[in-house]
């Protein structure tokens, strides 16, 4: 899949020295282990295959896009909505087959109102690219929809405040593949917390709906820790072979 297009993407993300290998087996599908945190621990699935259930909250399980939007716009759940300039929904393509799911908005995107607007959200750009998507044909949502103080790590109420809209969010979109990136994110989607490190390199589930999930680096971290970039590479070989098997 390697053609001049996404040598060049890979260039924009600084990473000049990745060269596609031949893929190796993946293992097979690794359901993760709920650690009974009260953050962000689903119902498992016993069929992984099984349609995605309502939200979780019934309130906002039965709403449309429309409907779901305003009720976000105006949402008072959590101490967060005091400080915010605006809530950040979500952009991309309603009816995507990859959804990435970061952490939290940050000051730019806070102010713009889209999510991955600022340096990380280029990386994130050139990240998509590489594996064939422009920002608008993935859907970009984050855990929380609301700019923590200082852009300090949502609280542990804060994402479960939040957490029916996401779930409402990936129930309409119904993505064949979810990009987790980074811990935040990856430890409310899969309630675990065990480090990047260790979640990368295999496929998890997404419950409700058993929706297949990769984790990888947050475009932060990489920014701060470049030589990292390889391994998100391979993550996102993974991606791109999950997304395009029969
Ligand atoms: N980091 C995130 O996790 N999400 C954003 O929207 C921006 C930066």
């Amino acid at each position: 899949m390697l053609d001049a297009r996404r040598r060049a993407c890979l260039e924009a993300m600084g990473i000049e020295l990745w060269r596609m290998r031949d893929a190796p087996a993946r293992p097979a599908v690794h359901m993760v282990e709920r650690d009974g945190r009260s953050l962000s621990v689903p119902e498992s699935v016993s069929d992984p295959g099984e349609p995605v259930s309502p939200a979780l909250d019934p309130g906002l399980g039965s709403l449309s896009w429309e409907e779901l939007q305003v009720r976000a716009a105006g949402c008072t759940a959590c101490d967060l909505h005091p400080t915010r300039t605006q809530t950040v929904f979500g952009v991309g393509d309603r009816n995507a087959s990859l959804m990435v799911i970061g952490e939290a908005p940050g000051a730019d995107e806070d102010r713009q109102g889209e999510p991955f607007v600022g340096r990380a959200g280029k990386l994130l750009d050139a990240m998509l690219a590489a594996i064939g998507f422009s920002r608008d044909q993935a859907y970009i949502a984050n855990i929380i929809k609301c700019r923590p103080p200082a852009n300090r790590d949502p609280h542990i109420e804060e994402a479960a405040a939040c957490q029916p809209f996401l779930h409402r969010q990936i129930e309409l979109i119904q993505p064949r593949l979810i990009l987790s990136v980074g811990r935040v994110s990856a430890h409310n989607l899969l309630g675990t917390d065990e480090s990047v490190g260790r979640l990368r390199g295999r496929l998890h589930r997404f419950d409700p709906g058993g929706i297949p999930l990769i984790v990888t680096y947050h475009p932060a971290y990489l920014l701060r820790r470049p030589q990292e970039k390889s391994k998100s590479w391979e993550d996102l070989q993974a991606a791109y072979r999950q997304l395009h098997q029969a």
